[in-house]
């Protein structure tokens, strides 16, 4: 049986294609699965489980039909949807997880993340992300009403893609030394982690000199993109949009 992994698919109403490349693959392929791993930055942003928005009722009725045709599925959160919460999880079926989570993954010990805490090359993201984890702060922020949040999640991402852009392209990747000592902190031989939409595997050797692997999962602006494993076989594969 196979396990499915993806991340940054930064649903979004302003690519409605996208939204239904994700629901045909939940339909499709995603049936078959034994499980699927959604590694963060599943929406674009997300500004609280009560969002009525016709996307996040949307996506929350198809992971609902997915887990009740009997594949577990597990979310953890991105940069974009850190407010994904309690309510999600008990009206779609999908199991919260910590980050980073360890997993036995066809008997290898595997750690999954969404990526942003690798990237520590990026202070300023950094910084900020101590802010908006901070559980007084999202307190504040869930009790303003939706067109408040709204109005805030819009300017948020303009400054994110503002900073984007202008940061160096290589603070923006991952710290090799911080993804070898979460690796070897948490005796995982294999990482899986998304964020950085830099699609690729890479052999790496561990500090003890064991061989290891990171694998980092693609985005979904043009298309899809899924890891799937099955035993040994491993393949990160792209997914045609329509
Ligand atoms: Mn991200």
């Amino acid at each position: 049986m196979t396990t499915l992994f993806i991340s940054d698919l930064h649903l979004d109403p302003a690519r409605p294609h996208i939204t239904a490349l994700f629901e045909a693959f939940l339909r499709g392929e995603a049936r078959a699965a034994q499980a699927l791993y959604i590694l963060g930055d599943l929406f674009e942003s997300w500004i609280g489980d009560d969002d009525d928005s016709e996307i996040a009722q949307r996506v929350q009725a198809a992971l609902r039909d997915l887990v009740q045709a009997g594949v577990a599925v597990a979310f953890l959160h991105g940069n974009r949807d850190f407010l994904v919460g309690a309510a999600f999880a008990a009206r779609t079926g999908v199991h919260l997880l910590p980050d980073p989570a360890p997993i036995m993954l066809a008997g290898e010990a595997t750690l999954l993340l969404h990526g942003d805490t690798l990237c520590l090359g990026d202070t300023v993201y950094q910084q900020v992300r101590r802010q908006l984890r901070d559980p007084a702060w999202q307190a504040q922020f869930l009790a303003q009403p939706l067109a408040a949040r709204r109005a805030f999640a819009a300017r948020a991402r303009a400054e994110s893609q503002a900073h984007t852009a202008a940061a160096a392209s290589d603070i923006m990747d991952v710290t090799p030394a911080e993804v070898l000592r979460v690796m070897a902190a948490q005796g995982a031989t294999r990482l899986i982690h998304g964020h950085t939409h830099r699609p690729a595997r890479h052999p790496l050797t561990l500090p003890d000199g064991r061989p290891g692997e990171r694998i980092v999962l693609g985005d979904w602006y043009e298309q899809g993109s899924v890891l799937r494993v099955d035993g040994a076989r491993i393949e990160l594969a792209t997914l045609a949009a329509s």
